[in-house]
């Protein structure tokens, strides 16, 4: 008899279990809209050719070897991530008070900042907006913080709920942590406007509340890295402290690579060197150190300006293919003259658009059309091709009429 027979099986998790469905149906016509990962027109995972052509000059170098690299990773990688999010003249990076380290893409960098915080901060009480990444109250809840939230989505208008945001900041307990999402907002693809993030950050500073950003689609949700990065930038201008958690999963395409970065930003280069010596503590007993390979191409591709250039032409590429698909999809929808303002398509920014069907909508597209999503409407914007939108559309039609 097994040690382990009292164990009941889990359920799949809710966003990678689209897939697992997905793959189950034999449908040819079957589309797979819940996946948060790229693809082309003709509906493949794309690598960029940037990337291609920094892991061919990796391979031939041979003065490279696979020795294990620092506990908070490549210095390179680590020095030139702070950058493309704080911005190259950045003061705070200037002044040393930033720490930077490689961590697992964005979940790892969430796990390390959210143990850290759990361990060294006054507060444990984190603040994730309504609703989030699936993820983040598992992720938070595991590194030992107490997980609250607050408004963010308003259902009826589709759009922000920016009252009920500044009135639940506005009561959090002084010192709590608030999670947000830098640009793209996962699942809604709402995001405040610029004014909006300028109350919002009078208001956590002056209820000296701590911003721990999550910044997974820089550069992926407007086509550019510095208008995407706006946000955070806002709160490292006034000279407050806060964190980021950088992904390259999105915007380099570099998914299964796991790269990403966790950046605090201090109030002194003395403070920052001490954060940094318990943050390796934290990593050590986690996994000890990073992976080198993604690191080691990201690092390649900061570094060098036409590798840079050639990443920002691609990266534009690809948020471009999406904004359109978002047109394509708004357009069929009008031109079936489905009941319904269907203008937050275009309106909502990054990967998903949030599209207000219900489960119950969802489950019909996906038993009558195999169109498959998440259970909450979200569906992946990289997902559509110009081939597939007219069937989407006719889905999306009939759950509605
Ligand atoms: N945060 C948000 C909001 C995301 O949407 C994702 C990916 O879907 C992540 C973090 C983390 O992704 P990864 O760990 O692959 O970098």
């Amino acid at each position: 008899d097994s040690v382990f027979n009292h164990l009941v099986r889990a359920p799949e998790d809710p966003i990678l279990g689209v897939t697992v469905a997905y793959n189950k149906d034999p449908s040819p016509v079957k589309l797979n809209l819940g996946v948060g990962a790229y693809r082309t027109e003709e509906g493949k995972p794309l690598v960029l050719n940037v990337v291609r052509k920094v892991e061919q000059q990796l391979i031939n170098d041979l003065s490279r070897n696979k020795e294990y690299i620092p506990i908070v990773g490549l210095a390179d990688f680590n020095k030139l991530s702070a950058k493309l999010i704080f911005g190259a003249d950045s003061p705070a990076i200037q002044e040393n008070r930033v720490t930077t380290v490689q961590c697992l893409s964005g979940t790892g960098s969430l796990r390390v900042g959210g143990e850290f915080l759990a361990k060294h901060y006054h507060q444990r009480t984190i603040y994730l907006p309504t609703p989030t990444w699936g993820n983040h109250p598992k992720v938070f809840n595991l590194a030992g913080l107490s997980v609250q939230t607050y408004r963010y989505y308003a259902p009826a208008t589709l759009g922000l709920d920016f009252e009920g945001l500044l009135e639940d900041l506005g009561s959090a307990p002084s010192g709590s942590i608030v999670l947000l999402h830098a640009c793209a907002h996962n699942p809604t693809g709402v995001d405040p406007t610029l004014e909006q993030w300028e109350q919002i950050r009078q208001l956590i500073r002056s209820k000296a509340l701590l911003p721990f950003f999550d910044s997974a689609y820089q550069g992926f949700a407007s086509g550019s890295l510095d208008a995407d990065a706006q946000p955070v930038r806002l709160f490292v201008a006034d000279g407050g402290e806060l964190l980021v958690a950088q992904s390259y999963a999105k915007n380099l395409g570099l998914y299964g690579e796991r790269v990403g970065a966790l950046s605090i930003v201090c109030k002194s280069a003395d403070v920052a060197s001490r954060v940094e010596s318990q943050l390796k503590l934290v990593i050590r007993p986690m996994y000890s150190s990073p992976p080198i390979h993604g690191a080691s191409i990201v690092a390649a591709i900061l570094k060098d300006s036409d590798l840079f250039n050639e990443w920002t032409i691609e990266l534009k590429g690809m948020a471009d293919r999406i904004i359109s698909m978002r047109q394509q999809l708004f357009d069929a929808l009008r031109s079936r003259g489905t009941p319904g303002d269907w203008s937050h398509i275009i309106k909502q920014i990054g990967m998903f658009t949030f599209t207000g069907l219900n489960a119950k909508q969802v489950s019909f597209m996906t038993n009558e059309y195999h169109i498959y999503m998440t259970s909450d409407g979200r569906i992946s914007m990289a997902g559509l091709s110009s081939k597939t939108v007219p069937l989407l559309a006719d889905a999306i039609h009939a759950a509605v009429t």
